[in-house]
């Protein structure tokens, strides 16, 4: 399997190199080549199977031998028994038609972790067969910088450095972080807001002199592995709703676009999709461009679904190269207009878009009375970002005889500030993280200049 760039200048690279690459160097995302298939026996031998066997049947055609079958088999397995719950992902019954896809579960409590413990340990894979160490940088305001420590916390060939901003991040967010003392952790604290840590991250990635030649790893979800990750949950889903023989619709809480295009991806396998609704809290750039052919950029709004606030959805490029019929320099002409001014895409891509997906945006009076609603009408509190999909799927639910999937992204105890909000006592955190606010903590607090975050990055890594 080769991978190609969405701008279409870049080389193909191997799925090995495509893992250690991030983004392409024509300022293209990764793709793969071809669309490996899941036929109608493919899905109807699922039934029954594990999480990670289905995992491993999904994702082996990505991998395409670059892992051996048992060494890969290993680490599927290896990935999800880090989930609390045996289904890894259980289907939760809301109503007669609806579902929640609980994605939940994993070490943080985000849906991030379905990607990331994979991601760790096939980076750790690729490094150690190439006898080489990696650096991972990155930057948070919360659920990324968690999932992407705990995937890597067990990995002796990486390093990893997080920045987040100094006192802007809460407290159950920043202690997922920083209670994790292990020697290839390092947490670091900007005095300055979340942009000041993101624009010192995007230029250690520019000029990686600082690091003598050792590789600089992205674990944001322009690399390819994360997206491959989360097409295994559509498909699990799908089939212990009745697929191949029954289609369903999911509705997808959606930032920056990776996770609802890993459902597009399944959907491109094979597996038979309805259609897919894009939930987006204020920040609802997907869903102007979907509805009103208004791609354009709006200031950034704070929501209470925070792991939403986005300007620009980055794996919408990888969307847009579909609709586009894999023209790369259509794609590089309209992103680059879309950088200086409002844009819109052209009909027939537009057309091709809304024949498989629907949009709805959810501001954040809706988000509380939705809470209220779900809690009212079935007995769960809703996490806040969970909550946009759920109206979502109430709003553009179509055919009442196809299942509703609403993908609930976070465990409702992460974001606890929504639901007192919403007149609920609080949420506790799960039992294998009661202890949490007592564990010790190990930070560092640095200015915002890259020259001393870089010397900290260099001095500390193994
Ligand atoms: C990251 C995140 C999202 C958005 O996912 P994208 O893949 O960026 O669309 C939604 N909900 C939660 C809780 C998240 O952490």
């Amino acid at each position: 399997m080769r991978y190609i760039s969405t701008r279409g200048q870049a080389p193909a690279l191997s799925f090995e190199e495509v893992v250690l690459t991030g983004m392409a160097s024509d300022g293209g995302l990764y793709v793969p080549e071809t669309v490996p298939q899941l036929s109608h026996e493919d899905l109807a031998d699922m039934a029954g199977c594990s999480y990670a066997e289905i995992a491993f049947q999904v994702m082996k055609p990505y991998v395409d031998g670059e892992i051996d079958d048992d060494t890969f088999r290993a680490i599927v397995r290896d990935a999800y028994a880090t989930f609390s719950h045996d289904a890894v992902v259980p289907l939760n019954q809301l109503d007669a038609n609806h579902f929640l896809l609980e994605l939940f579960h994993g070490p943080t409590l985000a849906f991030k972790d379905v990607a990331l413990q994979l991601l760790g340990r096939i980076l750790d894979h690729f490094l150690k067969k190439r006898g080489e160490r990696a650096v991972i940088m990155g930057a948070t305001s919360g659920d990324t910088g968690s999932a992407a420590i705990e995937g890597c916390r067990h990995c002796d060939n990486l390093d990893i450095f997080i920045l987040h901003p100094h006192n802007r991040v809460s407290e159950v967010q920043r202690r997922q972080m920083t209670t994790v003392l292990a020697d290839n952790v390092f947490n670091v604290a900007i005095e300055g807001n979340f942009d000041d840590a993101q624009a010192m991250v995007k230029a250690s990635f520019a000029d990686q002199g600082f690091l003598n030649g050792t590789r600089l790893v992205a674990v944001n979800s322009i690399n390819w592995a994360r997206i491959m990750a989360q097409i295994v949950y559509y498909v699990a889903a799908a089939v212990a709703l009745g697929a191949p023989y029954r289609k369903v619709s999911f509705c997808v809480p959606s930032a920056n676009f990776g996770n609802v295009f890993a459902g597009y991806m399944a959907h491109r396998m094979g597996l038979p999709v309805e259609r897919f609704v894009i939930a987006t809290n204020a920040n609802d750039i997907l869903h102007r461009t979907l509805a009103d052919n208004d791609f354009s950029r709006q200031e950034l709004v704070a929501t209470l679904a925070p792991s939403m606030d986005i300007v620009v959805s980055s794996n919408f490029e990888r969307l847009l190269f579909e609709a586009y019929e894999r023209d790369g320099a259509a794609v590089a002409e309209l992103l680059e207009r879309f950088q200086s001014e409002p844009a819109a895409l052209a009909e027939a891509p537009l057309a091709r878009l809304r024949e498989s997906f629907a949009s709805h945006s959810v501001d954040d009076a809706t988000i509380l009375e939705v809470i209220r609603e779900a809690h009212h009408r079935t007995q769960e509190i809703l996490d806040p970002h969970t909550a946009t999909g759920y109206r979502a799927a109430e709003c553009e639910r179509g055919a009442p005889t196809v299942p509703m999937v609403t993908l609930a992204t976070a465990h409702p105890a992460k974001f606890a500030e929504a639901v007192v909000k919403a007149g609920f006592p609080g949420v506790p955190l799960p039992p294998h993280m009661d202890d949490l606010l007592e564990r010790e903590e190990r930070y560092t607090v640095l200015p915002a200049e890259l020259a001393e975050v870089q010397k900290f990055v260099a001095d500390n890594r193994r």
